[in-house]
This record gives C-alpha cells, structure tokens and sequence, in this order.
C-alpha cells in the first residue's frame, strides 16, 4: 500500500461509476444516478433504466446535487435548545410518551409523519403505534395531498387500488388532466405526455383547471371550470356517455354496482355550476366518448376539496360505466404528490387504515395483524386525521407529540393556530434534517434524521413501482435513519425485541410477509414474493411494480372485472354536487386557490438551499385577474395584503387573465425562515372532506387590499439575515442572498440603516440619495469587495436582479449603484 493511502470504501468506487436511487421530490418516482467526481462533488443525472422517467429528470431533481449541502442541517440531538447526546434524547422521549400513555392513555400521543418517509420508516412508526402503544393517533402530511383519491379508491374498488401505468400514457388517444397543473409538478410525466404528444398526433390533451397554468399550452382544450365543481362535469359526462351509447352494458352487468343511482343522480346535476358553456361542455364530452383510449390523470386540484372523495367518485363512475378501466391505454390516474405517498398508503401511514391496505375497523384484519407482530396493545379504532389531531393537539387532549420529517406549523391549513397549537403542547420531539424550520421552532427535542442521499429503503411512487432509495453519501454529524431512531424509542418504551431490526431489507422482508397476511384477505397489496429477499438482492433490487406474489406481479388491475369489495363487484356512486365550504362575501370576495411553483418543493427547507431553483420564483406572490386588480387599485408588483378569517399575508401581486376574475392563485412554499408574511396556509380554513379528512385547500376565501409601503427595497447581500421589515423574502444566490424588502416607515439615515440591517457596521459606504424621488442606494465594501447592496424607492424596485445580485463579492468600481 506504499503511498497509495487507505482503501477507497467500496461504495466510494460506485459513486464514481454512479450509484443509482430514486428523486427526493414528487410521486412520479424518477431513478437517478449519483456520481462524485474526484474531488468528492456530487452529479446526478437521471437513470435511463428507470420504468418512470427513462433518464429525464425536471429542474428539481437535476438540482439534488445543490441541495445536498449541511447548511442549516440538524446534525446533534438538541434538548430545550441546547445541544445533546442520543442516549438523553431518546431517554427522554421514552420516558415521556410512557409517562403520557400510563397517565392519559394511548390516545393521548400521536405521530405526525410525512410522505418524505421511506417505507421502512413508515413501517416501524407505524407497527409502534398501531400495534404497541395501542392507539392510531398516526397520520402522514400525504392526508393533506391524496387522501380524497384513497377515500374515492376504496368507495369504488375496495381497497386503495391504482388501476393503470404510466405506459398508458403512450397508448392512449385522450388524456384528460383534472386539477393538475402537470408540468410543474410533475415534470416529467408531462415531458412523457408531450413526447407521446409528438409521436402520436391523434392523441389529444384535455386540461381541466380553473386556471390556466403551463399545462394547458399542451391543450387541445381548456376547459377553466368553476372552482370546486368537478362533480358536475363528470355527472354530466357519465350523463352523455348513455346518452351516446357508450355505456359497456356488459361490464356493468357483470361488475358493477350502482349504475342506475349513479346515472339517475347524473341526470339530476345542473350543469350551469360549471361556469362552462354547453358547446364547450358538449365538445368535451364527445371527445371523451369518441375515444376509447382515454386516461384520466387527476391531482390536488380533486383532492383537496370538501367534496374531494365525490370528485374522485364522478370519475371513476365514468370509467367503470364504460369499462375504460385496467387496459392498456385507458383507465384513471391519480398522481401523488410526494416520493412515498403511495408507500404510506401500503404501509399505513394513515390513521385510518392498517399496514398492506388491510382495514383497522375489521377485527379480524385488526387481530390477524397482531397476531403477525405479537404485539401487546392493538389499536381498536381510526385514530385521528391530520386536521383532528391539530386540534386534539389545542384541545390539550393529545399532550406528547412527535413529528417526523415535515414541518405542520406551516403547512397544515389555519397554519397559525396549529403552530400555536404546537407551542402549547406538553411535549414536542421532531426528528428531521433541518435545524430551523417553523416546526424545530416549537420542538422541546429535535433529533437529527438522514435525508435524500443517505436514507436507504424504498419508495413506491404513482404507478405502484417500489424503488429503492439508496444511502450514496456519508451520514453527516450524529444523524440517524428514521427507522431507525423510532426503533431506539421503541426499545426504550420495553418493546426492544419486536424492534430489533439491524437494516432496512431486515424492515422489509417483515412487511412482505405482513403482505402475505393481507393475501389471504383478498388484498390487492401483495409483495410477500419478497418476504425472502437477503440484503444483497435487497440492495440491488431493480423498480419492481407490485403486486409481487407467486400468485400475482406486477400490471394493470380491473380489466378482468374482479375487484376487492366484498361482493367482488366495482361500485359506482351517486354523486350531488357541492359548493366549497368557504362561502364567498362580501367581506371575503376572493376565492383563493394555492398550489405549488415549478422549482420549490414544499416548504422550501431542501430547494431553497439552490441558488439556480430559487431563482425561478424568488418570492411569495399573487395571481389576480386584471379587472379585480383594477377595482382593489393593486399594481403589477406592487405588494398586496390578503386576509382570511384565520390569518394575513403579504404578497407580490401578479397580473394576469391566466385565472377568473374573483378567483386568486398563490403560492404554498414560503415560511417564517423565508418570508414571514407569505405563509399561505395561514389563510387557509381547515374545513375537510366529511370522507377522507383532506383539507379543502384550494378554496377559502379572503379580501385584498393594497399592502401601504413607505418603500420598497431590493437587497443582495454576502451574509444570510433575517431583516426586521415589515415586508421581506429571501432566496439563495451564487454569491450569498438576495432579499426583497418594504417597510412603513421610511429611515432617517440609509447608510446607518443599510450597516445595521446587513450587519456590517465597519463597512467603507458608497450611497445615491435622492431625497426628493424617494430613492436611495447604498453598496457596502470590505476589503475591496462589495459585500451588500440595497436599491431603495417608493415603488416598487425596477432594477434586474439577477445584475445586483453579481455584484456581491466583486470590486464595485465606477457605476456601480448607477
Ligand atoms: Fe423528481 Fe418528480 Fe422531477 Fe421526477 S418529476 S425528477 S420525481 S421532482
């Protein structure tokens, strides 16, 4: 070994021929390839071998490498703030969920965990609640992204069952896209549409969305809807469908119950509520019948509704009714939002399912599952759903609280009163990546998790293909696998044998056989094929879509008629429309839709760390039609501030006939770490879908006003800060940050404010100052080097960002704040 060093680790040998896993971000589930170079830096490019994406990868996934960084990263246990070691911490939350359980029972905890999760994480926080501590009081943030489809699933299926795969997208001649704005928040499922667009010239894009968004530049037709009355237009299309002879009367008779009140109820809706003309209505619905080939994707524009699970129904009746169902090239999509969304739903993330689809309210699902784990304390009931537990959390009725992996003070609807919900709680553990988010805030224990890149274990994205994540770089500081942390608890609360898991294939060889369980009940969830896998053919595990079984792999289900409802026949639902909730008033004249934006990924904890995402939408804003932002007096860019009945923001208004007039759009990303004032789940009211639970959160309702600036600033600066503005939103550049500021009231002195509020207070001052335009700009220097820049005016900043933000770090020199 003269001079040749220590060994290169094997796993450092396969990083630099690439290593493959799969995306951090969405339920499309795209494998990529990690390579470091070198001198240690990281690549990724996407893996042409995975079924999802064939090698493309969205802006977000080819930016993983910029997110990977340990800035901001939790990296030691931290007891009441201070840093700790894993035996107090873990001692301490045993000891504090055993003394809350012995004192106010089981249902007085709970778990809040996240679709973030792999699957041999979920498995172990749920086979701890559900099977030891006795209660189902655990429940994922997925509740807030496709509980309605899961609800709707089982209504129609029985049982959490996605009919089709993403190959249909290739061989269908219609694909009709309902409350999803695809290419931005699934990327690459678009690009697969757009190529099968260009290969096939008869296939057709319908895009069904109240707004119009990047998606419908696809479109063959738009179809901009009413908010919330999706259950009208698919009535009326199961409507026409009879009407057009295109009902399959022998699948129906054969497989289906429920035709004749589904169709009665059909032929009942007013199909004005719409807001869509008949001809367009009529256009639709034609092209709808004329091709049998007709997929519908459907995503958070169905889901999260108060009639969510209904919106859900009304296309599935359309399916089963003329048997478009589990064929090539045909049948309904739903997207999940998150990498291992559908993995909770096997796993039973959900508090009110059981692990492998199998049904907590079934005592003999309940007792064969306990009977698997041995387990002592079976829970005997649904536990409560995101929006109850948050509650029960205020009522002080849940006192010992553990959230993993993602982040509720701001992303759970009427955000303001859960984080103080949170505040009061006797006991808060959170395990994440993150050191600072809204959530670690209000923590008494934050325990540092594994994240993207160091976790291994599996995923199962939107077409039910079980992928593995896998650890391709070092774990950094005292980090630990999630699942391997609530085994630390576990072990701690006495249930140490049950627990002892040495990795994740040793998690997941207990899963599949727990699936073999499910089986025997006729579940559709099967992978006990893999109940045997060892731990090298578990690393080297190729995507594999379930079911797994020696009865059954892998493809499409319902063709054949056969479904899991007791009686082995698909149901179809009679459907009344409903209105959203929120009521528009006159005090509330807004209806205010949120989503997301094409390069942040929820709460902006990991992309916000790349500059090259931020730059995409560098700030909170809103979207109002151009006649409402004529009668509210709101300027393009100017700053407006929108109130609902629970909470306040302040946002960036944009101008645009993209939405409806008296429709809004903004927004779900930015935090109290990134902008405190565009924390849009604070506006929006945690009324759910009376079936899944899922919060209806694309149509509360809230008034404008013009937000009264003194000034408006644009800032870049060297050093991370967090100004006292009343006004401010922060994203990552090459060089340090870029800030946007306004304030009330106008300071005496720029140069004295401009020291203080990036925090140097030697700095050499360059400064225009124009008193009588109202503007101000001021270049800070140290050792030559411009290390902050501050461009101040009475309007809103015209100035390129993208130029001030290079100036950071260079010389100045003459015209540098011209
Ligand atoms: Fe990742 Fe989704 Fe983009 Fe694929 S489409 S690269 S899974 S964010």
């Amino acid at each position: 070994m003269d001079g040749a060093g220590e060994p290169i680790p094997l796993k450092n040998i396969e990083l630099q021929t690439g290593l493959k896993t799969t995306c951090a971000y969405c339920g499309v589930g795209c494998g990529v390839v990690v390579k470091s170079d070198e001198q240690g830096a990281v690549s990724v490019k996407g893996d042409p071998n995975h079924p999802a994406n064939l090698g493309r990868l969205c802006s977000k996934g080819s930016a993983l490498d910029e997110t990977v960084g340990l800035d901001n990263r939790l990296l030691t246990p931290v007891i009441d703030g201070t840093p700790s070691d894993w035996d107090a911490a873990l001692n301490l939350v045993a000891q504090k969920f055993r003394k809350t359980i012995d004192e106010y029972g089981p249902d007085s905890v709970a778990f809040y965990v996240s679709g973030q999760l792999l699957t041999e994480d979920y498995y172990v926080a749920n086979k701890l609640m559900k099977g030891y501590i006795g209660s189902a009081n655990i429940d994922t943030n997925s509740r807030l992204c496709m509980a309605s489809s899961v609800a709707g699933h089982k209504r129609a299926f029985g049982a959490d069952t996605v009919p089709g795969q993403y190959t249909d997208l290739e061989m269908a001649d219609l694909i009709v896209l309902v409350g999803s704005n695809l290419a931005w928040c699934h990327p690459v499922l678009f690009q697969r549409i757009v190529a099968a667009k260009k290969d096939n010239p008869k296939l057709k894009v319908v895009n069904i969305d109240p707004r119009r968004t990047a998606t419908s530049e696809i479109a063959d037709m738009h179809l901009a809807l009413s908010a919330g009355s999706d259950v009208a237009l698919f009535n009326g299309l199961l409507d026409h469908l009879e009407r057009a002879g295109k009902i399959d009367r022998n699948f129906v008779s054969e497989h289906v119950d429920g035709f004749d009140d589904a169709m009665s109820a059909a032929q009942a809706t007013d199909l004005t509520v719409t807001g869509l003309s008949a001809e367009v209505l009529e256009k639709f619905y034609a092209m709808w019948a004329a091709n049998e080939k007709v997929v519908t994707i459907y995503s958070q524009g169905v889901n999260q509704s108060t009639s969510g699970a209904d919106k859900v129904n009304a296309i599935l009746n359309c399916h089963l009714a003329t048997g478009r169902i589990g064929k090539p090239g045909m049948g309904p999509l739903s997207v999940t939002g998150q990498p291992n969304a559908m993995g909770g739903r096997e796993v039973g993330g959900l508090a009110n399912m059981l692990a492998c689809h199998l049904d907590i309210e079934n005592a003999e699902h309940r007792h064969a599952v306990q009977q698997f784990w041995g387990s002592p304390a079976m829970c005997r009931e649904p536990g409560l759903k995101a929006v109850d537990m948050f509650q029960a959390v205020s009522d002080g009725k849940i006192r010992a609280l553990w959230v993993m992996c993602t982040n509720p003070a701001v992303s759970m609807p009427e955000a303001d009163a859960v984080r103080d919900a949170i505040s009061k709680c006797d006991f808060v553990v959170v395990s994440d990546i993150t050191a600072q988010t809204d959530t670690c805030e209000l923590a008494d224990v934050l325990l540092p998790a594994t994240g993207w890149g160091e976790k291994d274990g599996t995923v199962t994205n939107s077409e039910r293909c079980i992928s593995r994540q896998r650890g391709v770089l070092p774990v950094p500081g005292q980090a630990r696998h999630d699942w391997r942390i609530i085994c630390d608890v576990a072990s701690r609360m006495g249930w140490g044998r049950d627990f002892s898991f040495d990795d994740p294939a040793e998690i997941f060889r207990e899963y599949a056989a727990l699936s073999e369980v499910a089986g025997k009940f006729g579940k559709d969830f099967d992978i006990s094929g893999l109940k045997n896998i060892s731990r090298e053919e578990f690393d080297s595990m190729e995507p594999t879509v379930w079911p797994i079984s020696e009865a059954k792999s892998g493809g499409r289900f319902f063709a054949d008629g056969r479904f899991f409802t007791p009686n082995g026949r698909g149901r179809m639902l009679a459907l009344t429309p409903r209105q959203p909730q929120s009521e528009k008033t006159d005090d509330f004249p807004y209806r205010l839709n949120t989503g997301r934006v094409r390069d942040h990924w929820h709460t902006m904890t990991r992309t916000a760390k790349s500059p090259r995402l931020s730059q995409h939408m560098a700030e909170p804003y809103i979207e109002v039609h151009p006649d409402d932002a004529s009668r509210l007096g709101l300027a393009p860019a100017a700053l407006a501030e929108v109130t609902g009945t629970c909470g306040r923001a302040v946002l960036r208004v944009i101008v645009t006939d993209r939405l409806q007039q008296g429709d809004v759009f903004a927004p779900m990303h930015w935090t109290k770490q990134t902008a405190p004032t565009g924390r849009i789940d604070a506006l929006v009211r945690a009324f759910t879908d009376p079936v899944s639970g899922q919060p209806e959160s694309k149509a509360s309702t809230v008034q404008i006003k013009p937000f009264g600036a003194a000034w408006y600033g644009f800032a870049a600066t060297i050093q991370d800060i967090n100004p006292t503005t009343d006004y401010w939103a922060k994203a990552a550049t090459r060089a340090g940050w870029r800030i946007e500021l306004a304030d009330q009231s106008t300071p005496e002195d720029w140069e004295s404010y401009a020291k203080e509020l990036f925090g140097f207070p030697d700095a050499q001052v360059s400064t225009v100052i124009d008193k009588g335009r109202g503007i101000a700009r001021v270049a800070l220097l140290q050792e030559g080097r411009v290390c902050a820049v501050l461009f101040a005016a009475r309007e809103p900043v015209a100035v390129t960002r993208s130029h001030v933000s290079a100036l950071i770090g260079g010389s100045g020199g003459p015209g540098l704040l011209s």
